[in-house]
């Protein structure tokens, strides 16, 4: 209680029930108006906040121009498989089924449709690695056809999307390359915490078994397969498709050695196709439409073909996905995410998750394709940006992503086992002002000694890119942190004195 508000009871006589009586009174009114107070306060912050739109992720495409999400134009989501089939719904299936698995593989491969899981290899080619025989038909015997549908990159949500509103299309996309590949069983392997994509997925199969597309003799066509939904236990490992093998067969995740690689020997040491949600789901719209449709997609914008489901999160104003040809620049991802959040600039970006190097705002105008970004020193990655504001510490940016990399290790290999915990404390400490001068050197050196060919997979790779960047664009910031020691002070005051 402040002296100007003190109630004057000084004719009264201390502890009086007239004094009582008004000592509550105005502890009251205080108490109301303080109420008042914060529910003002927290009306003006809540202003602030953006108003959360409708994503926006069908565009105002077609189906010859938003293959991934046109559906989503019609309906929220196409659950039900009459409402998937009413839209081209198994179209491409049927198509492929009266061709030969070479046919369809030359499709797939004459439209280079890159992996979107990140590394960005094209599926086509991947497939030609599952051995044929003479015919051109995959060699009989036991074979797998895995989506990785593990999602566990942060700041990536696009498979999530087409997993929970549109369950059919990967449904489809996996029977007509198991078809493609000789596989006779498929899983995908999800992310644990999916809980509402395992449930559409698995009723999307159920439905798919009843209308004859899954099972023995698919449509009549002598191609048998079965389909299961299988959740992980939450490791970002898995993401690595040898790693992702290795859980799926109740192993220990680790990366395998690589040759021999998964087309030869994968599952059970069976030849094994693994990709991803969005890779496959462009697949039924190639075969319905062809390889010179998908190539034209880009509009010119790159050398890449098809569409992206490129996205935004941090603080933008709407955070959000949306499908847009292939090598759509920043600047356009960042506009349709309404631009920074008011009184808010861009310090730099991550274009494709946090295995990514930073860019720069003078980078905005590059196409988002994989060559044009690799060309500016970092990867498309899953082609969703992860903005930072001008309020951010570029260093407590990095160490919260190293300490994610670090618990995600699987331990297998020194470096990145011990290199990892080793960056962290680093960067502890250069964030809390205690770091040494060598420290930055030391960060720079665990840069080389975690890069690729020195681990035994590419997380140890992966984890170094937003560190190796951040020290490129912003070594003054780590500098910072080092904290001014006795020799240092001393050194620094004859400097001056001199
Ligand atoms: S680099 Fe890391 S995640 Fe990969 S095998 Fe080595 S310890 Fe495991």
């Amino acid at each position: 209680m402040t002296s100007e508000n003190k109630p004057d009871n000084k004719d009264l006589p201390e502890g009086s029930a007239v004094s009582v009586v008004a000592g509550v009174a105005i502890a009251k009114a205080e108490e109301k108006a303080a109420i008042e107070a914060a529910a003002k306060a927290a009306k003006i912050e809540a202003a602030k906040i953006p108003k959360t739109e409708p994503t926006p992720i069908h565009g105002n495409g077609t189906a010859e121009t938003h293959p991934l999400t046109w559906r989503l134009k019609h309906h929220q989501q196409v659950l039900s498989i009459d409402t998937y089939e009413s839209l081209e719904g198994y179209e491409g299936l049927k198509k492929a089924l009266k061709m030969t698995p070479a046919e369809v593989q030359g499709i797939v491969k004459d439209a280079v449709l890159r992996g979107r899981g990140g590394a960005g290899f094209p599926a086509g080619i991947k497939w030609s690695l599952i051995p044929m025989n003479k015919e051109g038909s995959p060699d009989v015997g036991p074979k797998y056809l895995v989506c990785n549908a593990d999602e566990m990159e942060p700041g990536t949500f696009k498979d999530r999307l087409l997993m929970e509103k549109l369950p059919h299309q990967l449904v489809e996309a996996m029977i007509l390359v198991s078809y493609a590949i000789g596989a006779q069983t498929g899983y995908i392997f999800l992310r644990g915490e999916y809980v509402l994509a395992a449930k559409n997925l698995n009723s999307a199969i159920y439905q798919a078994k009843a209308k004859g597309y899954l099972g023995e003799n698919i449509l009549d066509s002598g191609h048998n397969f079965d389909l299961h939904v299988h959740t992980g236990a939450g490791r970002y490992i898995c993401g690595e498709e040898t790693a992702l093998i290795n859980s799926l067969e109740g192993r220990r995740a680790n990366p395998r050695t690589k040759p021999p690689f998964p087309q030869i020997s994968g599952a059970w040491g069976k030849p094994t196709i693994v990709n991803n949600v969005e890779t496959l789901c462009n697949v039924p719209a190639i075969i319905v439409r062809g390889a010179t449709w998908f190539k034209g997609l880009s509009n010119g914008r790159s050398g890449d073909a098809g569409t992206k489901i490129y996205g935004a999160s941090g603080k933008v104003k709407f955070p959000g996905l949306w499908e847009l040809p292939i090598g759509t620049s920043a600047r356009e991802i960042l506009a349709l995410a309404g631009g920074m959040q008011d009184g808010l600039e861009l310090k730099c970006w991550l274009p494709g998750g946090a295995s990514t190097d930073f860019l720069m705002p003078e980078h905005l105008d590059l196409a988002m394709d994989f060559d044009t970004i690799g060309k500016a020193g970092s990867r498309m990655g899953t082609g969703l940006l992860m903005v930072v504001d001008q309020t951010q510490n570029i260093v407590s940016a990095v160490r919260n992503l190293e300490e994610f990399f670090a618990r995600e290790s699987c331990g297998w290999c020194t470096p990145c086992r011990d290199g990892l915990p080793w960056a962290v404390k680093l960067l502890k400490g250069l964030e809390q002002g205690e770091g040494k001068a060598e420290d930055i050197d030391v960060l720079l050196q665990l840069t080389r000694f975690l890069g690729p060919g020195k681990t035994f997979c590419a997380h140890a790779p992966g984890a170094m890119e937003p560190l190796q960047s951040a020290l490129k664009f912003f070594r003054s910031e780590f500098e910072a942190g080092v904290r001014a020691t006795k020799v240092d002070a001393i050194n620094h005051i004859s400097v001056i004195q001199a």
